[in-house]
Formats: structure tokens, sequence, C-alpha cells
């Protein structure tokens, strides 16, 4: 394979509690195929799956050809815990994640038995670079009265030094279950997220300030021009996006509950505060309905992502051949590390089973109604 241009991709780079740094990670993004290329690799990706006993796990942000033979194969496209949670149970030997870093070191954590292969093992996260686990451990030193609560997009050093890992969309019931309980939490490393959790069960967080670097860029003022321009049009947002986008939103939830509701809410036209990666789906699931990504840039347009993971993009139907071909690409951790990291993954999949709370919709929002019930207007 030739190498893919490399760009550069400056994000937020926190410490505890202290003002954003800005970090500099890069990205090499695959060059676009032709519609005989994309054909003749979803083929060869489709032999060699079976080949090798693999099975192609997907994120709703990736390239739209590789969600769709996911799916045209017997794989999974979802959201991260879905997609762990697929691989772990699929009888296959091998999983190709597309997605970012995190998301196949979940699944290696939840499948240590397994081969787990990426396209590209460099695609990272803003969230995860944003916070380094010798920063955060000294962090959680500092405060050891806290229950210490992180969120999926990690790497497996921070999962080992939590008490409990959480999704976008069991973050708001395990945190009121914590304060109910009298336990002050320490919050990593999403700040939009955290802040809204907080706000929403009055707990006592500590928050570490990271950003996720696509849904940081969304503007809540130009967000409010785009809806006096459609004031028919609803807004659905993820709770990574900042406050002032969310309080506009009439839906917040994680990528499987916005799919759900973009299905299931009666307007035809609807506002997306996420990455433009999801709208793929949201169009399968709710044709004829028009959807508009949220406004990234504003005055000084100076967006960073414009709505586009930059390493979601990293995943490429070629990188899929190339990693099933030859074997390479293989996440590889610590076993002893993976226990550590594995415990507070159980912790939350155990918390979510003995509440009947699904962490992922159904489809339905009358069904759902106890999945959406905080998760409704701002
Ligand atoms: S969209 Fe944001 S949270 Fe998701 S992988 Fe990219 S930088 Fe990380």
């Amino acid at each position: 394979m030739t190498a893919d241009p490399t760009h550069f991709v400056e994000f937020d780079l926190p410490g505890a509690g202290r003002p954003g740094i800005v970090g500099r990670a890069w990205t090499r993004v695959p060059a676009p195929l032709s519609a005989a290329e994309r054909a003749e690799a979803a083929s060869r990706i489709g032999t060699l799956l079976a080949r090798e006993n693999a099975v192609l796990v997907a994120h709703y942000y990736v390239d739209a050809d590789i969600q769709e033979l996911a799916e045209a194969t017997g794989g999974c496209v979802g959201d991260s815990l879905e997609m762990a949670r697929f691989g772990r149970d699929h009888p296959a030997g091998t999983l190709v994640v597309a997605g970012v870093r995190f998301m196949g070191d979940t699944a290696k954590i939840l499948s240590p038995g397994k081969r787990v292969l990426m396209p590209d093992l460099a695609a990272s996260c803003s969230l995860d670079l944003g916070c380094p686990a010798p920063d955060f451990a000294a962090w959680c030193d500092a405060h050891p009265d806290r229950t210490v609560v992180v969120y999926a997009n990690t790497s497996a050093a921070v999962k080992a030094r939590a008490d409990w890992v959480v999704t976008s969309s069991i973050a708001l019931d395990l945190i009121a279950d914590l304060h109910a309980r009298g336990e002050k939490i320490l919050w990593a490393p999403d700040r939009h997220l955290g802040h809204y959790v907080q706000q929403q069960t009055g707990a006592d967080m500590l928050l570490w300030q990271g950003a996720c670097l696509v849904h940081d860029e969304f503007k809540g003022a130009e967000l409010a021009l785009m809806r006096a321009q459609y004031p028919d049009a609803r807004v659905l947002a993820h709770p990574e996006s900042p406050s002032p986008v969310l309080a506009q939103a009439d839906v917040i939830g994680s990528t499987t509950q916005l799919i759900e509701a973009a299905r299931t809410l009666d307007m035809r036209r609807l506002i997306v505060a996420t990455d433009q990666g999801i709208l793929h789906k949201m169009r399968q699931r709710a044709p004829g309905k028009h959807f508009l990504a949220a406004p990234t840039a504003g005055d000084s347009a100076t967006c960073k992502s414009c709505a586009l993971c930059p390493w979601m993009a990293m995943n490429g139907l070629a990188g899929v051949a190339h990693v099933l071909e030859h074997g390479i690409n293989e996440i590889e951790l610590d076993p002893a590390l993976a226990r550590r990291a594995k415990a507070p993954i159980d912790r939350m999949l155990d918390f979510a089973q003995a509440r009947k709370r699904p962490v992922r919709a159904s489809g339905d929002l009358a069904r759902d109604g106890a999945l959406f019930q905080r998760v409704g207007p701002a």
C-alpha cells in the first residue's frame, strides 16, 4: 500500500482543572477509491473475513462503505460499547475493529482470547490523548476520597485506574446512583459531558478538562441562527457538545439514542450536533427526513474538525483488506493491565443489567421511556 498523506491536528491537552493547552497530533486519511476499487475491496474483504474466521465491527462515525460491509457480512455497526460487546459475544476468533484506538483496546479487554486487528493503530481520539495516564493517576492520588469515574474514550491504563467506566448512555444513571449514596466523584476526561451530568444530577464532581475535537467545535450562537432559519427543525445533540448547544437541544443522547430519536421524532427536519458520519445510519433508519449538520465554524471560521473526526477518517476499505490479508496491526495489551481495566467495565455492565437499563435503545421511544427519561430538552 502506498503511504497516505499525513495531516496535523490541534486539540486541547488539559491538565486536571487547568485551562487547556494546545496539543498537536497527526492523522493520515486514505485517498478516496473509485467505484470499481471500492467494489473490488469489498469483495476481497468478504473473502478474507471468511478465510480468517473474522468479523468486522464498525463505529457509526466511520466511512459509510465500511458500515455497509460490516452489516452485509454479519458484523456490527454501533457505539463503542455495543462494538465491544458484539465482539465479545461473537464466535469469530478475529475481530477487525473499524474505529479509533480506545475501541480496539476495549474490544481486546473484553475479548482477551481473540485476535483484534485495526486498519490503523494510530487512529486516536482527543479525549484519550488529552488524558495521559501518569497525569491522571496523580490527580486521582490527590483526591483519594473520591470515586473515580471515566468515560469509555480513554486508554486501558486510565480505565485500569478507575472505579467505574461509563458510556454516554449510562452516565446519568450511574452518577445519580453514586450521588444518592453520598459518594463524591472524580470525572474524566470530557468536561462537557461531565458538566451536563453534574447539572442533571447535582452530584459533587471534579472534572478533568478534556474535550472531543469534533463536538467542542459546535457553536451555540450559530445554532440559534440556524434554528431561527428552520423553525420547524428539532435539534439532536451528543452530550460531548458545549452547554450553549445542549441548552438548545430537543434530544441529548449517545450515538445510538440519537439515531433512534431521528427515526421516531415526528419532525421532518433535524439538526444534528455530532460527527457527520452518523448521518449515513440516520438516513437509512429515517428515510425521507432532512438532516442538517449543526454549525461548527463561528465568526472566526476556525473550525478544526468541521464535524468529521480526523481519526475516524483513518479507516478505509483498503486498510481493512490490508490488515486481514497480512494479519498486521494487532492490538496487544499487557494481560495484567487488561484485567485491571476490565473490572470497571464489568462493573458498569453489571450496574446496567441490575437496573434492567438498556445501554442501547431498542428503537421504540415508548419502550425506551426509561432510557430517555432524563435525556430530553436541556
Ligand atoms: S469524534 Fe471525538 S470522541 Fe469520537 S473519536 Fe473522534 S475525537 Fe474522539
